[in-house]
């Protein structure tokens, strides 16, 4: 039975990206909408203005306190769950919905249903090769969330979809009571974002809500046990499979891969004694192994949705990967140039480092509370020599100096933008023909850059200099 909004009082918690489009659509369905907002900036101000002319009520410099009247409050899924707002609406009962929740709940009931993933890294990435194989498979798809179309546009406009490739972040989990896809996949689980959820283990259980109520198939890494753990403890449908993905050989019930070739030992007749050949680990793009486990999750949930494998070949070889995840920028006297600037937490450098034998690393930039560690222990051998940027680059010195003293460090006190061309400057230097220049910081952008995007470009630029 769909929500009835007719003369409901809904409180939209946070302007912005969701909830602007929220108090939209529900002023459209017969609510009383009314937006709380912590900021009463220029830009909030715009919105308002735009809100309040629809006939929304806006209350902005105020996120804390809980309108009146109020039966449902639809928030900005960043926002805290110890925020002052949501203690007040526990203790009146009133029931809290993320963006997500709300799409879902006004999804038509004959609706496309939801092929999910969640992790620390690889969702953009993952959705992205999920929604090229759908369409190689014929399907009318599109890869929501993050990127692309939003959920509340792919459920609430014209479009007609046969499936959705739906990205979901911890915080729009948390906040998803209801949801239930068809399938799902956790890719990893590494510590992020702890400041928000409180604990790894509050992170790790909004992330497993991904599973709750699957039908077909709970898809999980082999290679991250927490990824099992969580599969095992979701409550699922009626004959939901555990299906895990793994970059070795796979077991009946996997896919994974088997001399250079991606195959599906889970959705085959007979999986004890039979195997299906998807695609070769060259039609991945590009083909690091983080980014074959990836194209295995996608493969995995695609499948389970009954695509067949040539729809899998197909979908990988039309994938191109998004700017600034491991792009090739040039070759410069034989040395390949990498922009992994999405890599901004310790766990997507240390794939990004594992993708290459012999690296000149250029990191630094906020960390956010990480500790480099592991990462350096684990990259030391691959490291030709290392440029460090940024505001916390001496986090990743000190880790150097412990588990590498032997990698050459280049350390630029610079935190102008102008830096990247040094530092740029200083790895050509260092490296040697047929090593690679990796920009992979595990660590934000925002000491130096507006965001990753422009910390890539100027990567890049620095590049083309060097080549001109
Ligand atoms: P997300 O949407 O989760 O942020 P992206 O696909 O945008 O993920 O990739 C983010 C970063 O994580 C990139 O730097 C990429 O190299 C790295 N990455 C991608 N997939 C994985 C993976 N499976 N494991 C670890 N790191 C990954």
């Amino acid at each position: 039975m769909p929500f009835d909004f007719q003369g409901k009082h809904v409180t939209v918690a946070g302007l912005g990206v969701s909830g602007v489009p929220a108090a939209k659509v529900l002023h459209g369905l017969g609510a009383r909408v009314t937006v709380v907002n912590d900021g009463d900036d220029e830009r909030a101000r715009a919105q308002a203005a735009d809100l309040e002319a629809l006939g929304v009520t806006v209350r902005l410099g105020d996120g804390a306190t809980l309108p009146e009247g109020t039966e449902l409050i639809v928030t900005a899924p960043g926002w805290k769950p110890d925020k002052p707002l949501f203690t007040a609406a526990h203790e009146a009962g009133v029931p809290v919905w993320g963006d997500v929740e709300l799409a879902w709940r006004l999804r038509r009931p004959d609706a496309a249903p939801w092929l999910a993933v969640t992790g620390t890294n690889g969702k953009t990435t993952t959705v992205q090769m999920l929604a090229s194989i759908l369409k190689a498979a014929g399907l009318r798809t599109a890869a929501v969330g993050n990127i692309g179309v939003s959920l509340l546009d792919a459920v609430t406009g014209d479009e007609e979809y046969d499936v959705l490739a739906v990205e979901l972040s911890s915080y729009q989990l948390h906040w998803a009571p209801s949801l239930r896809a068809h399938s799902a996949v956790v890719l990893n689980l590494a510590p992020d974002h702890l400041d928000w959820h409180g604990s790894m283990e509050a992170y790790a259980a909004d992330k497993g809500r991904i599973y709750e109520g699957n039908r077909i198939a709970c898809v999980y890494n082999v290679a991250d046990k927490a990824t099992e753990d969580l599969v095992r403890e979701a409550d699922v449908e009626e004959g939901c499979r555990a299906v895990g993905f793994t970059l070795g050989a796979p077991a009946p019930s996997q896919l994974g891969v088997v001399d250079g070739i991606l195959v599906d030992r889970a959705f085959v007749e007979n999986r004890q004694k039979n195997a299906q050949e998807l695609a070769e680990v060259s039609d991945v793009n590009p083909p690091a192994p983080h980014n074959i486990a990836n194209a295995l999750a996608a493969a995995g949930l695609a499948r389970a949705f009954g695509v067949s494998a040539a729809a899998v070949r197909d979908g990988l070889r039309a994938f191109t990967p998004d700017a600034h995840r491991i792009a090739h920028v040039a070759d410069v006297d034989g040395v390949a140039y990498v922009d992994d600037s999405k890599a901004t937490n310790t766990h997507a450098t240390e794939a990004s480092l594992a993708a290459y034998e012999s690296i000149v690393w250029i990191a630094g930039g906020l960390a956010k509370g990480a500790t480099f560690d592991e990462l350096v222990t684990g990259a030391a051998k691959r490291l030709r020599g290392a440029v460090l940027i940024g505001a916390d680059r001496a986090l990743i010195r000190e880790a150097l100096a412990r588990h590498a003293p032997e990698v050459p460090v280049v350390d630029l006190d610079r935190t102008d933008t102008g830096a990247m061309l040094q530092a740029v400057q200083e790895a050509q230097r260092l490296a040697r023909p047929g090593d690679t220049v990796l920009l992979a910081p595990a660590c934000a952008s925002m000491d130096m850059f507006t965001n990753y995007n422009k910390r890539g470009d100027a990567f890049a630029e620095a590049v083309r200099e060097l080549g001109a």
